[in-house]
């Protein structure tokens, strides 16, 4: 059976269902859900033809109608006002109204834009994450983040709009290339490393979710959205500056700058940027006396094993210092100056610190390049 993990949130509440083969029964386990068993499909264009058809026939066998399905080209460039504005026109073309639900069908490009697309659409559309890549299954889908990119920056524009269901199927991901779903897996090892037992897990069994397993996957899955909704239900609209939802920015703040200078060009997926910015805020922390001396030596390691990045050098590129700095600087999170790192005392005891000293960070990059 599958698992049902609760989002409580103050507002309405949704549940998050992960298993394997929940395509095929989607139409039964969201009509409970929704206003109206009407929806419309947004996917991209390789999900599309590689799951849709069982999306379609786990609804239409619910006596759900699929009014609308559209696809839009795969990729982050799709997370754009263009094809935004694309997608509203198609959908209202359509004939959609407010009881129509928005099913998003696939990674976490196409979550974000169908999830702002719904949020912003007739003022508001009942939404439905059904994530099909390891990073949309344990991060992007819960949490109610949506958006798109602007020319300013990544996810200038959105809104929160919470979804009314999650279907996690954990056996779709076997059709995703071996490359995502280790990139996904960091944001797995992250939540590890926030959470304590989890990283025991990743360092024993973690291996194994990489290299596909489905019992391992289903695992990682369901202790990450375990993490994942705990901390949105207490924090949802990341108010806390030093708590919260915040803390999930563990090594997003190094994996962010390194990210930017690789310019979005695939040629460093965001997973593989946020290893790197693991292993470098591990040694932070150590370097500041947070933790003990061999947490960054384990965190590198354990990506390693797992054939991520987790130091500069093992980039083909070279990063200067002044770049990384000054991408950091620009940080959505920085305020008045200063920088702001998610730290580890611990697997288990992460912090935010506020104040660290641009010295010790520019002193860390040029040690680790
Ligand atoms: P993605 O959506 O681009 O998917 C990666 C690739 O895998 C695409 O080419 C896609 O077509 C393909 N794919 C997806 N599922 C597949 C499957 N089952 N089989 C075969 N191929 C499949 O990338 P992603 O890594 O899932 O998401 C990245 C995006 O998520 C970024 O835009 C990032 O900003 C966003 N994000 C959002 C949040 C949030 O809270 N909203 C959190 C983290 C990341
Ligand atoms: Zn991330």
């Amino acid at each position: 059976a599958p698992a049902r993990l609760p989002v409580a949130l103050a507002g309405r509440g949704y549940d998050v269902v992960i298993g394997e083969g929940l395509l095929a029964r989607a139409g039964g386990l969201i009509a409970p859900a929704l206003p109206a068993r009407r929806v419309a499909v947004i996917s991209d264009a390789s999900v599309a033809a590689l799951h849709l058809p069982a999306l379609r026939r786990g609804l239409e066998e619910a006596g759900i109608e699929v009014r609308a399905s559209l696809t839009v080209p795969p990729g982050e460039g799709s997370k754009s006002l263009a094809t935004y504005g694309a997608v509203m026109e198609e959908l209202l073309a359509a004939g959609i109204d407010r009881s129509t639900a928005v099913v998003a069908l696939g990674g976490g490009v196409v979550g974000d834009l169908a999830g702002f697309v719904a949020a912003s659409a007739l003022r508001g559309l009942p939404f439905v994450q059904v994530p099909t890549t390891l990073l949309a299954q344990v991060d992007s889908s819960v949490g109610g983040k949506t958006g798109i990119n602007l020319r300013a920056g990544k996810n200038l524009a959105g809104a929160f709009h919470q979804p009314r269901i999650v279907l996690a199927d954990t056996g779709v991901l076997a059709t995703l290339p071996a490359r995502e779903l280790r990139a996904g897996y960091a944001e797995v090892a992250k939540h590890g490393l926030l959470q304590g037992p989890l990283w025991d897990w990743c360092e024993a069994a973690g291996a194994k979710a990489v290299a596909g397993e489905a019992a391992a996957l289903r695992h990682a899955v369901l202790e990450s959205c375990r993490l994942k909704s705990a901390v949105v239900a207490a924090d949802e609209r990341e108010e806390s500056a030093e708590g919260g939802r915040a803390l999930l920015n563990l090594g997003h703040t190094f994996g962010h700058a390194v990210e930017a200078e690789c310019g979005y060009d695939g040629s460093l997926l965001h997973g593989e940027a946020v290893a790197l910015g693991l292993g470098l805020a591990a040694r932070l922390s150590a370097r500041l006396g947070l933790c003990d001396a061999a947490l960054p030596g384990r965190v590198e390691a354990h990506l390693a094993a797992v054939g991520l990045p987790a130091r500069l050098a093992d980039l083909p590129r070279r990063f200067t210092v002044e770049a990384l700095m000054g991408r950091m600087r620009k940080d959505k999170k920085v305020r008045d100056g200063r920088l702001r790192f998610v730290l580890l005392h611990g697997p288990g005891q992460a912090v935010t610190k506020g104040d660290v000293e641009p010295a010790a960070v520019e002193a860390l990059l040029r040690e680790a390049s």
